[in-house]
């Protein structure tokens, strides 16, 4: 659990890890220049390459969560949590050694340099880390708990002194982080809502709330871009006007709820039997479209007879009784003398007219 994260607040601390840098390469060069008369300048360049490591780990680390988030790898994403929490290990052990060395070299009061440092990392690192809530706790604790056994050594007041203000620090801080982390992920919590809200809006403007294939609106505005593209691509399209036959009848026999579970059921039937390119809608009360993107007239025909069949031949029951539903389909392509989609509409709605008159259950 302690390294399962949001992949966005992973993402910030992430984000954050460039300025991390950039500060902490600051740091180790005011600590090497302070030190740099007191220690060997040997275990300098040890503690230089140690840091180094460092910087060079907290870099690869992050441009792998980088890659892996945007993957949605969470395995991945996963094990380089835990990688980071290694590093921020690896980077308080490397701090300690340099306050302890320097404390070994230098004469007082240099413990309190290192210790000033530390102290502005870790309350640095509680903006920059908080998103990884438990890896900065670990961090923190690991930075601070050396630091406070080296100054129990010392028994005068200055040192007590500040040993006591480091100590009633540490609770505010881990509050800090721990409020900071918290407002991220209410943050986080309050975007998804209103994206899931938003895109819950989308679709039900988008749909028709009784059969849940796409509605008026939506089908005339696909309509519209898909024949704009077709000019582009040099594309045909067609289209087919579908009318449930003496749909009326059906419901002063039925009932008005025997015409709703009709209607869903159709709309499914028909809509498993469109491509990802068709564009299929409920249009009004008992009639459909579908535009069929990139198909010829001939093409179309055989769609629209195979859906006519299909219907027919379907199972429609209400109550345990059979229903008999048949469709009258009209068809037409954009072409001579229709180039719009008000004029293919009109043709495909005169095509569903004639196979009205010619006896219904047909195509025309
Ligand atoms: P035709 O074969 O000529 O198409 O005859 P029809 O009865 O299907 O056509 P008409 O236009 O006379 O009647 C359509 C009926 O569809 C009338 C209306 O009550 C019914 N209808 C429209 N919307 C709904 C709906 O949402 N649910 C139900 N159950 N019926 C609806
Ligand atoms: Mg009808
Ligand atoms: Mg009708």
């Amino acid at each position: 659990m302690v390294f399962t994260y949001h992949p966005k607040l992973v993402e910030r601390m992430v984000n954050e890890t460039p300025r991390t840098i950039v500060g902490l390469i600051a740091l180790s060069v005011i600590f090497l220049f302070i030190f740099k008369d007191h220690v060997p300048n040997g275990l300098l360049i040890v503690w230089a390459i140690l840091q180094s490591i460092f910087i060079y780990l907290r870099y690869y680390n992050a441009k792998s969560l980088s890659s892996y988030i945007e993957q949605e790898n969470s395995e991945k994403t996963r094990l380089h949590v835990k990688a980071f929490f290694g590093i921020m290990i690896y980077s308080a052990f490397v701090w300690n050694i340099g306050a302890f060395v320097g404390v070994f070299y230098a004469a007082a009061p240099y413990e309190f340099i290192s210790f000033v440092l530390i102290m502005g990392l870790i309350t640095a690192g509680a903006m920059s880390l908080a998103s990884i809530l438990y890896g900065y706790i670990v961090y923190f604790l690991l930075m601070l708990l050396p630091q406070l056994f080296l100054f129990s050594q010392y028994s005068d007041t200055t040192h007590q002194a500040v040993l006591l203000l480091a100590i009633v620090f540490v609770p505010s801080i881990i509050m800090l982080a721990k409020s900071i982390n918290r407002n991220l992920v209410s943050h986080i919590e309050d975007h998804e809502a209103l994206a899931g809200s938003v895109g819950e809006l989308h679709k039900r403007s988008i749909t028709d709330g009784l059969t849940e294939v796409y509605n008026r609106r939506h089908f005339f505005e696909t309509a519209e871009r898909m024949i704009d593209l077709s000019r582009r691509e040099e594309k045909t399209v067609s289209l087919l006007m579908l009318d449930i036959d003496h749909f009326k009848m059906l419901n002063d026999t039925y009932g008005h709820q025997a015409g709703d579970t009709v209607l869903v059921d159709l709309a499914q039937e028909i809509q498993g039997m469109t491509r990802s390119s068709d564009t299929f809608a409920r249009i009004g009360g008992e009639e459909f479209a579908l535009l069929l993107y990139g198909v010829s007239i001939d093409d179309a025909r055989v769609v629209a007879q195979n859906i006519c069949n299909t219907i027919e031949e379907h199972a429609f029951t209400y109550n345990e009784i059979m229903l008999d539903i048949t469709l009258s389909i009209g068809v037409a392509e954009i072409g001579k003398g229709i180039d719009t989609l008000d004029a293919l509409h009109h043709e495909a709605d005169k095509k569903l007219y004639d196979a009205k008159r010619c006896g219904r259950n047909c195509i025309c």
